[in-house]
């Protein structure tokens, strides 16, 4: 654990008094799949010069990591699908473990759809992580390509053998998904107890147009815990993110199991994470169109502006999100899990 810690005056605390720790960055809102809860088939993306360079997106993380941040996670959007990745992470790497006057990350980590894992595991290893995501909502080549739309599970499982040779640990996210693959859950956890995997199972958010209702998708995580505890031996962990995620364990063994459940319980109380955009805005809450622009803050008067972006943004930071899944209704917000970086 790092031992730095920022003045009082530039310590990050909301107006709820919870304490920011965690910031997740979107470095690309492109991806190479169109999973069908996240995006549109005809997605369209941000033009690349609107886009944060390399360079802007390792000063903000740096402001914040001085500021008292202690894990970043990069997302999207697919993040390997960004040319200069490898060389962001190296440079967020340098933090990990560092203790001084700026700062010091305790984890560097990521959340990918692994198509381009194998290409980059020992990129992300040499760097300084140790943990990483991988999104598989199927093991079952037709349902995955039908989720997906066109994507290879074989790719998919050949990223995370990779990574596992690299040393990486692997976190799987499932969405649950009612008529897709909510039959496929307890397998997805046998096969995570086989693999060495911890496994995060995902209620479908509303965030972002699509071509269908998620309503007809939604599997109340509630309904899987009954249905999986009939079939594992699971312990409740006490293990907490800050994060919506409640955790089980599989008896007997290191699996942990997460249950994602922003509809079906709230735990925004202890949210202690904003998110940055790959075009430069900080969104405070995954939930809610309320935004700062931390690019404009940047480019137009440098880290003194930036800073006072940053507490700007910390008085706005709502108290929770007011997700709903109901037939018809709009999405909470009009961007996608893509933009904000999931
Ligand atoms: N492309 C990478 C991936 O899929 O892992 C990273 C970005 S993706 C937006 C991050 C996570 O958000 C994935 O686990 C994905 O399943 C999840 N996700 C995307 N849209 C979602 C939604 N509307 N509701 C719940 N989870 C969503
Ligand atoms: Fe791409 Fe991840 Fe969204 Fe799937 S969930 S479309 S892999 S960003």
């Amino acid at each position: 654990m790092t031992t730095a810690s920022p003045s009082p005056d530039r310590r990050l605390v909301d107006a709820h008094g919870r304490a920011i720790r965690y910031l997740r960055i979107s470095v690309t809102d492109r991806c190479d799949l169109r999973c069908r809860y996240c995006m549109a088939e005809q997605m369209t993306f941000l033009p690349r010069a609107k886009l944060l360079s390399l360079d802007e997106i390792a000063i903000i993380a740096e402001r914040f990591i001085a500021r008292g941040v202690t894990k970043i996670r990069l997302s999207g959007g697919e993040p390997l699908v960004r040319r200069d990745v490898g060389d962001l992470v190296r440079r967020l790497g340098r933090h990990v473990g560092a203790t001084g006057p700026d700062g010091g990350l305790d984890e560097l980590t990521m959340t990918t759809n692994a198509t381009r894992l194998a290409d980059h595991a020992e990129t992300l290893v040499a760097a300084g992580i140790r943990r990483i995501n991988v999104s598989l909502d199927s093991l079952n080549p037709a349902t995955f390509r039908y989720i997906t739309r066109h994507g290879d599970v074989a790719q998919v499982l050949d990223g995370i053998a990779s990574a596992k040779a690299a040393g990486l640990a692997v976190k799987i996210n499932m969405v649950a998904l009612a008529g897709l693959n909510e039959d496929e859950i307890g397998p997805m956890l046998a096969w995570c107890l086989e693999q060495g995997h911890d496994l995060s199972l995902i209620e479908t958010m509303p965030l972002g147009a699509i071509d269908e209702d998620r309503t007809d998708r939604f599997v109340p995580l509630t309904r899987v815990l009954e249905r999986l505890q009939g079939e594992f031996p699971l312990v409740r962990d006490s293990h907490r993110t800050g994060g919506p995620a409640r955790y089980w364990r599989v008896e007997g063994s290191t699996t942990r199991l997460g249950l994602i459940s922003p509809l079906t319980a709230n735990f925004c109380d202890g949210c202690n994470r904003v998110r940055l955009t790959t075009e430069g805005t900080l969104y405070m809450c995954l939930g809610h169109e309320d935004r700062v622009d931390l690019k404009a803050a940047l480019r137009e008067g440098g880290i003194a502006a930036l800073d006072a972006a940053i507490d700007d943004a910390l008085l706005r930071k709502p108290a929770r999100h007011d997700f709903r899944i109901d037939r018809g209704a709009a999405p909470a917000t009009s961007r996608h899990m893509s933009v904000t970086g999931g």
